[in-house]
Parts: structure tokens; C-alpha cells; sequence
């Protein structure tokens, strides 16, 4: 198996190509036999996530399946991860920020810093969330992700396959070209278990305080750290330091 450090750019560009017009069943079966071991799907519990968990089960259910828990998701959320578990008979893995630096922040700035300002905000979503993110890449060449072109401004040049130079690893983002109407469909289909939110105009969930429905018309991502400008809207797990 070729080293993931080893990977450059054209490499990235050859398997885009290769892989351009090919099915997320496809995708996600090359890697996860190429990787095997080395590959993980970072579910946030979203409609996409849900389907992914789907088709990597199908493929390969060894595969690590892991979530992050902010300490601040909605109680859906959470009633969601054991429902998943049981319809697929998994052990989503859960990880937790640094329970110090999470007090830190909160002692010196209040427990809602992140509507203060952009930064703090920042800080709040690196703390509970990149942080953790970094410690579940721990021997991972590959991560799978839920993203979706359509979902927002900030995702409109997402690849299928990328290099992620921040973590050095290469996400794969096997649904990047689904519309939201094919999801459903999926979830529908299959009869998966999903956050009941998604039905009460919550088309993107994060964490709770962070988080409101969207009128009819509004973004998929409006929703999202309402009070700043799209172009913001990122909380650092999708950076574009992407490639
Ligand atoms: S989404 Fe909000 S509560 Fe969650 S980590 Fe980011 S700033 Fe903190």
C-alpha cells in the first residue's frame, strides 16, 4: 500500500479523475480496502453521515466509525447515536475535548463566548471540536467525510478526493456531488434512522446554542452561526487549506 505521506498533488488529481464519474459505493470501496485500517468516516450525525455509515457498514463493518461530542449538541443528537448504533449494531466512537481547556475558556470568557465574536467563536470550535479531531486522526491516512457541494458558498470547489495539508491526510468526501433530495431518498429507501430535526427546519445541525431553523428559502447552512457572514461560516474542520 502506497504511504500516505508519499501522496502529491497529481496524485490527488489522477484519483479524481479516476473516480469522477464513479458511484460513492465505488469510492468508498477502493478506499476502504486500500486503507483498510487506516481509513475512518468522521460522522457528525448529519442526513449525509447517515447515509455513509450506511454504505460503509455494508462494505466493510470493521471500519472505524467516529463522532465528536461538543459537550453542546442538541439532545436529538445524542438520542441519535444510540438509535445508529443499534440499527447497524456499532460502536460509533466518541470523542471528547480537553475537559481543562474547556474549563479554561469558559472561567475566562463565560460559558457563550461564542456569540462575543467571531474569535471567540473560533476558539470554542477549536477547543470542543478540532482539537478532538486531531486526536481521532491518530494513525489515520484517510478520513471520510459527509460533505456536499450544494450545502454552502464555503463548499462550492470540494473535491471528491482532497488533500487536507492542515492533518496531512486525505479526506474523501464520497457524496461531495449528491443533492439533498438523492439523501433523503437513500435514507428513505433504507429505512435509516435520522435526526428528527432534519423535519423541523433544521437542514444542518451543530451544536445546540449555535444552531436555529431556517425559514423556507434561507441557505441550507443559514442556520449556522446566524449572527456572522457566510463567508465565516466554516468551524474549521473544513478549512480550505485543502487540495
Ligand atoms: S458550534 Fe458553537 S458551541 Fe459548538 S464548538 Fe463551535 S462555537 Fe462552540
Amino acid at each position: 500500500m502506497q504511504k500516505v505521506e508519499n501522496f502529491n498533488l497529481s496524485e490527488i488529481d489522477a484519483l479524481n479523475q479516476k473516480f469522477n464519474k464513479c458511484s460513492a459505493e465505488e469510492v468508498l470501496e477502493f478506499f476502504l480496502t486500500r486503507y483498510k485500517g487506516k481509513i475512518a468516516l468522521s460522522s457528525s450525525m448529519g442526513l449525509e453521515d447517515q447515509v455513509l455509515t450506511s454504505m460503509v457498514c455494508d462494505i466493510d463493518k470493521t471500519t472505524r466509525i467516529f463522532t465528536l461530542d461538543t459537550g453542546r449538541l442538541f439532545p436529538e443528537t445524542y438520542e441519535l447515536i444510540d438509535k445508529t448504533n443499534q440499527f447497524f449494531d456499532i460502536n460509533i466512537e466518541v470523542f471528547f475535548p480537553d475537559f481543562k481547556a474547556v474549563d479554561q475558556m469558559t472561567s475566562a470568557k463565560g460559558i457563550n463566548l461564542f456569540y462575543g465574536s467571531v474569535e471567540n467563536r473560533k476558539e470554542c470550535c477549536r477547543i470542543r471540536k478540532i482539537e478532538p479531531l486531531k486526536r481521532a486522526f491518530n494513525n489515520l491516512d484517510v478520513w471520510i467525510c459527509g460533505l456536499r457541494r450544494d450545502q454552502s458558498v464555503t463548499r462550492f470547489s470540494t473535491k471528491k478526493i482532497e488533500w487536507d495539508e492542515t492533518n496531512n491526510i486525505i479526506k474523501l468526501n464520497p457524496l461531495i456531488d449528491w443533492t439533498e433530495k438523492q439523501v433523503r431518498h437513500f435514507l428513505k429507501e433504507n429505512k435509516i434512522p435520522y435526526n428528527p430535526l432534519h423535519d423541523k427546519g433544521f437542514p444542518s445541525i451543530g451544536c445546540q446554542p449555535c444552531t436555529r431553523a431556517v425559514k423556507p428559502g434561507e441557505d441550507v447552512r443559514a442556520g449556522r452561526w446566524w449572527w456572522e457572514e457566510p463567508e465565516h461560516k466554516e468551524c474549521g474542520l473544513h478549512n480550505r487549506n485543502q487540495k
